[in-house]
């Protein structure tokens, strides 16, 4: 990755409307001048990444983020930064925050729900096998391709594992699973806590854990609207302990996720194809 340090690199890019606004500064549609090629660009204020103390946190975004390619994942093309700001490239995600969609429509249908987990679950597997663990999956931060495809984006709170590390709480409370409430050192299962909880939140419009209890929260899943395949999808993800919780594989195989009479090529098995050098024949 190049560390482009130019206050002329901005140059090269017309830049068109806001797209949305972070915490830390705005995001732009943009063009690449020469290539005519359209972006993202995430415009961020040093000073305020200093005053916050999260440079670490952003160079460590970078790094993981720049470094993975999926279909189901944000790209993060590179960066470059001036005086006083830090430019990130980004693929654009045509159809916006998956968050307003799910504003919009107050929940989702089963198909599309099962369709979301599935992307969901492939882009897991790939970071995974990565050693990365995202740590902070929710509704914000998974934007919409144009074919409505899910793609993970904001890396800010993903790491490396093994994380011996303690964790620091981050991230809203709703989505983190337990371990990492109560500061325990954890590891990849914590993104399969995630991925259950907002399998309920497609499917009912809200997270299910309102609930004071364990037993409340389960009371709500098996009371809820959803069909028994999703219920058992979930059920099996919002496991305490984390080592009886379904493991991924599980997930991309489970009934609800993948009808048996339908044959779901994920995107990255379409997206290795693409990739596939083409021999002479
Ligand atoms: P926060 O932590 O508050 O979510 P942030 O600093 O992580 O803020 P982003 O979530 O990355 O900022 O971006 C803010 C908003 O801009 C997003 O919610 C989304 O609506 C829009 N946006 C960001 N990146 C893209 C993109 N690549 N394509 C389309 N829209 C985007
Ligand atoms: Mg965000």
């Amino acid at each position: 990755m190049n560390d482009l340090c130019c206050n002329c690199f901005l140059e090269n890019f017309d830049i068109g409307r806001p797209l949305g606004k972070g915490k830390f500064g705005n995001v732009y549609l943009a063009r690449e001048r020469q290539s005519k090629f359209i972006l993202a660009l995430k415009v961020l204020f040093k000073k305020q990444l200093e005053k916050a103390g999260v440079e670490h946190q952003l160079r460590r975004e970078v790094e993981i983020q720049s470094h993975l390619r999926h279909p189901n994942i944000l790209r993060l093309y590179g960066y470059f930064h001036d005086a006083s700001r830090v430019y990130l490239i980004l693929e654009f995600a045509p159809k916006g925050e998956l968050y307003s969609e799910l504003q919009r429509n107050g929940h989702f249908p089963e198909s599309q729900s099962a369709t979301y987990i599935m992307e969901l679950a492939d882009a897991l597997i790939y970071c995974h096998t990565k050693n990365v663990i995202h740590r902070d999956i929710k509704p914000e931060n998974l934007l919409l391709g144009a074919n409505g495809e899910l793609k993970i984006a904001d890396f800010g709170w993903s790491v490396h594992t093994p994380s011996s590390r303690r964790s620091t709480l981050c991230g809203t409370l709703d989505y983190l699973p337990p371990e990492m409430i109560e500061g325990k050192t954890h590891d990849e299962k914590v993104d399969l806590w995630s991925l259950g909880v907002l399998c309920f939140e497609f499917l009912v419009g809200k997270p299910p854990f309102e609930a004071k209890t364990h037993e409340e929260t389960y009371r709500r899943i098996s009371r809820s609207n959803i069909s028994a395949g999703a219920k058992d999808l979930v059920a099996r993800l919002l496991k305490h302990n984390p080592m009886h919780r379904l493991p991924i594989q599980g997930v991309i195989s489970h009934p609800w996720v993948v009808p048996p009479c339908i044959h779901f090529a994920p995107a990255s098995a379409l997206f290795q194809l693409q990739m596939m050098p083409l021999g002479n024949k």
